[in-house]
């Protein structure tokens, strides 16, 4: 028997494993299948070049637990290792310069990890010894058994053993018994070995007969070796794609949208097919999540520094050899193959959307609505991506009609552009709030879109900084009188005085509610004839960042502002105009406020407009403004109800 130290100077690499893997130790299975997959991939390509003779025979990998002993044992028949290789590959290899590299990274743990690729040495985070029995497969190798129970110590023997390949045996630690477990197991091998490319079996497949659960004489295989993303795009129907994807995510009810199949080989390896799911709001979001893998091995479903953040939103799986595994997520982000591969992704999404856009207006605009806010999302995150995205994001009007940025542009140009120039593009949150506001418009023949999603307003802003040289603007239907949205003309004036304003002002502040959520001011605009005598208005910048800092980080200040409307008072209206017909008058004299210091100022004359007796008729008419809103609720609402059948 040999005996030997592993090619660790340093004291014990065991303790840095044990410590650091610690919290993920049951990747230990992953690394140790990964291992026996990769054994039998050489057999058989030593095969197909005719180094190997002969039948195969069975290729399964096999996972078997052994409750007494408690034992967990990983079974290939792959290539197996020679004495001399075991002592190369295990024994030297893993940890050849282990000492330098510690001491120049006590600090980086990850670093370690991802530099080592633990691979078989994480067996050791969960054993108090690991056993390999191994058969390689040339002529007249011998059989080897080496053996370490978690110090550098190990020792290697001679052995008997029927059939090629390897077994490696874990002595399971008492702490970590679960993994003796059939339903861990289970679990572990269908989270990381669900789409490797040899059979992974472990024990019998089951059948419930006559309510009982019986074992078939049938192994249970865990994995499906020829998953969609290995195969060509032009061997797939949709409903293999549709499969597949229920395949990832068993518990998914809805169909995906439509998908992407990822094939690149340079610069960098990346397979995949990515899936739009249909996305409404953000409770959807990252419910299932993009996996990852490494040649067929699931690695994480934490994809985050890998693909752009507005692309975890989709489904599917991405598979390169060429992205680091076991590294921290900071490092993941620097990396330059990563880098690549998402701008990759990236370009390749925006392409397809393109694509689609082009082929089949009719069908994308059908889609749009459950793409939206991926796409909006991707616009605002990514500067690459909103400059291809441009061509192809759409915009809905109140009536359902679907056109791009630069159509709707050109649509609405004649009509809708003022007197300085500015393009303004008129929309509405809420129709049916907006209803009196959006017939306004319409009757002047403009259009009106409809943007209720939740990043629409980040959109428009984001449209108005980049799309219109500064003479685009986007404002909502009721944040002004519709002459004052789109200025044809200098406004409308009224010949009333200051003082009869400024009477009629008083009269109806006397009656507004007090709310401290709520801050009415009341002003005055000489509107059509045919409008409201008084009519609410929001003022679009206020209202919008107001909107926006509730999605947004350091915008609170817009955030805490109260609601501010204007009660604007139409003074080209008849009821207005007899308010003001029947305000009295009378003069007073004023003596104005002088500062500590100044010289007293003499008298001024000053006529002051008074309106009594009308309260009831000021109520109903801010009411209507109020319901004209849809801002008259609740006690407020039964009020105005009462006031009106006793009016009648
Ligand atoms: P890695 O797999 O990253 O190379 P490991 O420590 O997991 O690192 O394995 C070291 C080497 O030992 C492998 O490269 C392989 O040559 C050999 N090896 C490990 N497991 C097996 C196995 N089941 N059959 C044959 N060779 C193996």
């Amino acid at each position: 028997m040999a005996k030997g130290n592993i090619g660790v100077t340093s004291d014990n690499i065991f303790p840095v494993i044990k410590k650091f893997l610690y919290s993920d130790h049951e990747i230990f299975l992953r690394e140790l299948i990964s291992n026996a997959v990769d054994a039998t991939q050489k057999l058989k390509t030593l095969a197909s070049v005719g180094e190997v003779k002969g039948d195969l025979g069975d290729l399964r990998v096999r996972v078997l637990i052994d409750k007494k002993k408690k034992t967990l044992t990983v079974q290939d028949h792959g290539i197996g290792m020679t004495a001399e290789e075991v002592d190369r590959f295990i024994n030297q290899i893993a940890f050849s310069g282990a000492e330098e590299f510690l001491d120049k990274y006590k600090d980086k743990t990850e670093a370690i990890i991802g530099h080592f690729g633990l691979g078989f040495y994480s067996a050791f985070m969960v054993s108090d010894k690991v056993e390999i029995f191994s058969q390689s497969y040339q002529p007249d190798a011998k059989a080897v058994h080496w053996s370490c129970a978690g110090d550098p110590e190990y020792t290697m023997e001679e052995t008997i053993k029927s059939e090629r390949g390897t077994d490696i045996v874990l002595h399971i630690n008492s702490e970590f018994e679960q993994y003796l477990e059939d339903a861990t197991i289970e679990g572990l091998l269908k989270k990381y070995c669900k789409f490797l490319p040899v059979e992974i079996a472990f024990g019998k497949k089951k059948e419930w007969k006559d309510g009982k659960e019986i074992e078939l004489d049938e192994d249970n295989i865990i994995n499906d070796t020829n998953p969609a993303w290995t195969r060509k795009p032009a061997d797939l129907t949709e409903e293999d794609y549709k499969k597949f994807y229920h395949e990832l995510y068993p518990m998914q009810m809805d169909e995906p949208l439509f998908h992407i199949h990822l094939n690149v080989d340079y610069p960098f390896n990346l397979t995949g097919i990515l899936y739009f799911p249909k996305i409404k709001t953000n409770l959807d979001v990252h419910r299932n999540k993009i996996q990852l893998y490494c040649n067929q091995v699931f690695v994480t479903d934490e994809v985050e520094n890998i693909v752009p953040e507005y692309l975890t939103l989709l489904h599917g799986v991405i598979d390169s050899p060429d992205i680091p595994l076991n590294v921290s997520r900071s490092y993941l982000q620097s990396d330059n193959n990563v880098k690549k591969i998402s701008g990759h992704i990236t370009k390749k999404v925006a392409d397809k959307l393109a694509e689609m856009y082009k082929n089949d207006k009719e069908d994308f605009e059908k889609k749009w609505d459950d793409i939206k806010l991926f796409i909006q999302f991707g616009m605002l995150s990514d500067e690459k991506f909103y400059e291809r995205a441009i061509g192809f994001a759409l915009l809905k009007n109140i009536e359902g009609k679907y056109s791009t940025l630069e159509e709707y542009k050109t649509q609405i140009k004649d009509a809708q552009t003022d007197k300085d120039g500015n393009l303004v593009v008129l929309y509405t949150q809420d129709p049916d709030a907006n209803y009196t506001y959006i017939e306004r418009a319409k009757a002047k023949g403009y259009d009106v879109l409809l943007m209720d999603g939740e990043l629409d307003v980040h959109a428009m802003s984001q449209f108005e900084q980049k799309a219109g040289d500064g003479k685009l603007r986007f404002v909502r239907v009721d944040s002004d009188i519709i002459e004052n949205l789109i200025k044809k003309e200098e406004a409308a004036k009224d010949s009333y005085s200051d003082e009869q304003k400024e009477g009629l002002r008083k009269a109806f502040e006397a009656i507004l509610p007090e709310d401290k959520k709520l801050n009415y001011y009341v002003s005055f605009e000489a509107a059509a004839a045919d409008a409201l005598p008084v009519f609410l208005t929001q003022n679009e910048f206020m209202r919008r960042m107001k909107e926006m800092s509730a999605h947004q980080q350091g915008m609170s200040f817009y955030g805490q502002m109260p609601d501010q409307y204007n009660i604007v008072l139409n003074t080209s209206h008849p009821q207005i105009q007899a308010l003001i017909g029947k305000m009295t008058s009378e003069e007073v004299e004023e003596v104005p406020e002088t500062k500590e210091g100044e010289e007293p100022k003499a008298a001024v004359k000053k006529t002051v407009y008074t309106l009594s007796g009308e309260d009831e008729k000021l109520h109903q008419l801010v009411d209507i403004a109020l319901l004209a809103s849809g801002l008259l609720k609740g006690e407020a609402l039964a009020k105005f109800v009462n006031r009106s059948v006793e009016l009648l």
